[in-house]
């Protein structure tokens, strides 16, 4: 790899003051600001993100920090992977800036206030990952505050913690427009996520079987299935065909409450979590019925 110059790489900011202060100047230029925050190991998936903001705004930043208080005590913050220098390469020429804080800036000893998320943060993810949405919802009512973007861009990937932060947005009044972006995917159809690299071979040609199990589900919609317990059914049972798929949830769900379904009657969120050798991996898709 070649070495990189500090011409093309973001501006590294550490520090809330720093951030603030380049935030500040950006406003004085009259420029709009657009945000992407991320736990870094930077993928397509991500860098979609930091395009659609690069297109839409003046100024796009990124954060990079691996949130503990998102992880469960079992869960894999230890192991989640840490790409810093690789994650610089790939914004260099898409981000002006990036934020990297260390855990003491945004948890100083004595941090005592948190974020706890209701409604659209209760079921699915909610059930099986308590703490889960209110370490999410309270990082990114931080980053908000330190970044004061004016768009905000988050995958569909993580469908229910859009909704997480739409209903935070709402109810908190906070001044910044969230965008929905598409899932990026392979071209086998496996939605890109940083944890696929804990994957075997074997696991990853078993992870297909997620999306083909959205796409069982899509096809069924679009020859007029309407029950969402037929549907669920096909599901799992394509997810259980994978060596060593176990589901952890298969739902039809309403995409703003994400509570279940029993007709498919308007557009329809089917939701997986599956686990294959104990990789936990997520992917939904929109099911609409034709009108
Ligand atoms: P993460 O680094 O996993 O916290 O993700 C940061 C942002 O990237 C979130 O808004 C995710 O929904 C989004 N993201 C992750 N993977 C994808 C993907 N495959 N397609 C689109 N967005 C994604």
């Amino acid at each position: 790899m070649s070495p990189l110059s500090a011409d093309d790489l973001p501006l590294l900011l550490n520090t809330v003051n720093e951030v603030r202060a380049w935030t500040a100047e950006a406003k004085r230029r009259g420029e709009r600001i657009g945000f992407v925050p991320t736990m870094g190991a930077l993928h397509e998936g991500h860098l979609s993100l930091v395009r659609a903001s690069r297109a839409q705004c003046d100024r796009t930043v990124v954060s990079i920090y691996v949130n503990p208080s998102q992880f469960a005590p079992h869960e894999d913050f230890g192991r989640y992977p840490r790409t810093l220098e690789s994650d610089l390469r790939q914004l260099a020429d898409v981000a002006e800036a990036v934020f990297v804080p260390n855990d003491a800036e945004i948890y100083p000893p004595g941090f005592a206030t948190w974020v706890e998320p209701f409604g659209p943060a209760e079921p699915l993810e909610g059930e099986r990952r308590p703490g889960h949405f209110r370490g999410v919802a309270t990082i990114v009512l931080k980053l908000f505050q330190i970044v004061a973007p004016d768009v905000a861009y988050f995958g569909q990937k993580d469908f229910q913690q859009l909704r997480v932060i739409e209903q935070m947005r709402d109810d908190f009044h906070l001044p910044v427009e969230i965008r929905r972006c598409p899932i990026v995917r392979e071209p086998d159809g496996l939605a890109m996520s940083s944890r696929n690299r804990y994957l075997s071979a074997e696991g990853r040609r078993s992870a297909t079987v997620l999306f083909r199990a959205l796409e069982t589900a899509a096809h069924l919609v679009s020859q007029g299935e309407r029950s969402a317990a037929a549907i669920e059914a096909a599901v799992r049972a394509v997810l259980l065909s994978a060596a060593g798929a176990e589901i952890d949830y298969a739902a039809l769900v309403d995409p703003l409450h994400l509570r279940p379904v029993e007709r498919i009657v308007a557009p329809t969120l089917c939701a997986l979590a599956v686990r294959i050798e104990n990789t936990r991996l997520i992917d939904n898709m929109l099911l609409e019925p034709p009108n």
